[in-house]
């Protein structure tokens, strides 16, 4: 069956990207087309002077196929449309048909014509475009009127050289940049608001990701890790399947409690953490290490807390979180489709053996005095040996 619907996709911050714009242009199309692909939509996937195009077949659903594009990192928005010959009859005709459809589904009673001229040897300008297509709608809707102030739609005719197109629609997509234009980052994944919201925050700009969970089991249930499975597939639904290492820190936890100032336990937890993220980076070619800290949320997240955290690695450690209020990672959990996993009541490795007073000024001579009576590197291998490795798929 001949593949009768289009759909406009328009880049993102891709438009931007001077002389690599080919280069972005290319991952993104080739990162719809693989999508498409593996949700079981049949399109063809082109791009075309800065825009790029899917062909499909009317028996897919419109919302299904652009709902499935808005997820594509570098999408900035889609439009379902129709296409007409680069001449007034032919998109006189095909707008009256396409307003016609509109009328039926959605009642519409006002609208306005938007005409941009991407061909400027076309001899006719932009806005007289738009007023004969309009006076052409009004004689072929009957009902219609024009509103130029608050339509109940916008008619858009893009009008090219080899053919025009003329949509009502735009459906928003997240922006950002293709994934893999930005290399692979691990992620410190816990079942919290914060760090499924840094995942997709880093994926958003191109970045591939792999996570990494810790649990204390059997402190921690096994509840506990189907959550944070869950909210890591709600995550690869944006940025493709992924691997995730599952570490028991519990051993580590216990050797910490044993030697080390009771008020010093996080600390000192969360630098285990970060040299067990840091090992298995080496393992997976990650060059970052990312987690949903942020600034002055709990005690483990002081300035000070965060420079001894990340005195514990070399690699760079990214907390795109850092500086927002946490209604505002909220809102994006929401928005995402991760918030209400995430509030799901389940028990975190870093609440056993919370201390009552924990430091929040930690001063990192102090914490490597008291960390010199463990063996770090032997804990580090134990806990990277033992790690499982879970495939987490959308
Ligand atoms: P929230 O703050 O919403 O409860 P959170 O995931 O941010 O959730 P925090 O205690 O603030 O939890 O932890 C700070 C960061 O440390 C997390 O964002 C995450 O990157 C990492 N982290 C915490 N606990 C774990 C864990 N069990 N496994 C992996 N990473 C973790
Ligand atoms: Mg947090």
């Amino acid at each position: 069956m001949d593949k009768d619907r289009i759909l406009i996709v328009r880049c993102g911050e891709v438009a931007l990207k001077g002389m690599n714009k080919p280069y972005f242009e290319r991952m993104l199309t080739e990162r719809i087309g693989k999508r498409l692909k593996a949700s079981g939509f049949s399109a063809d996937v082109k791009r075309h002077e800065g825009l790029i195009f899917v062909r499909y077949n009317h028996e897919i659903n419109t919302d299904a196929i652009a709902g499935e594009i808005s997820k594509v990192f570098g999408v900035a928005s889609i439009s379902p449309a129709v296409e007409a010959k680069s001449d007034m009859d032919d998109i006189g005709r095909v707008a009256v048909d396409f307003m016609n459809t509109l009328i039926a589904e959605r009642g519409v009673k006002t609208f306005k014509v938007e005409a941009k001229r991407a061909d400027k040897n076309f001899p006719i300008e932009s806005p007289e475009i738009a007023r004969i297509t309009g006076a052409k709608v009004l004689v072929g809707c009957k009902v219609l009127k024009v509103d130029v102030h608050n339509p109940d739609v916008k008619l858009y005719v893009d009008l090219r050289h080899d053919g025009s197109f003329i949509y009502a629609d735009k459906i928003s997509g997240f922006g950002g940049l293709p994934l893999g234009t930005n290399g692979k980052g691990l992620v410190l994944l816990s079942g919290g608001i914060d760090s499924p919201v840094a995942a997709w925050m880093m994926a958003k700009r191109g970045m591939l990701i792999e996570a990494v969970h810790f649990h204390s089991y059997p402190y921690t249930s096994p509840r506990a890790q189907e959550k944070v499975e869950e909210l890591a597939r709600i995550v690869a639904s944006y940025c493709g399947n992924f691997k995730m290492h599952v570490v028991n820190l519990l051993p580590i936890q216990e050797e910490i409690v044993k030697n080390c100032p009771e008020a010093e336990t996080t600390i000192h937890v969360r630098r285990f953490m970060m040299r067990i993220a840091e090992r298995i980076a080496a393992e997976c070619n990650a060059m970052m290490l990312i987690t949903g800290e942020n600034l002055g949320q709990v005690a483990s997240q002081t300035a000070e807390a965060l420079v001894v955290t990340d005195a514990s690695v070399n690699l760079p450690v990214m907390r795109p979180l850092i500086a927002m209020d946490k209604f505002d990672i909220m809102a994006k959990a929401q928005e995402i489709g991760t918030f209400e996993t995430s509030i799901e009541p389940y028990e975190d490795c870093c609440t056993v053996f919370l201390p009552k007073h924990p430091t929040t000024k930690p001063k990192l001579s102090k914490i490597q005095e008291s960390e010199s009576k463990l063996d770090v590197e032997a804990l580090i291998e134990k806990a990277f040996e033992s790690r499982e490795i879970i495939d987490i798929k959308a």
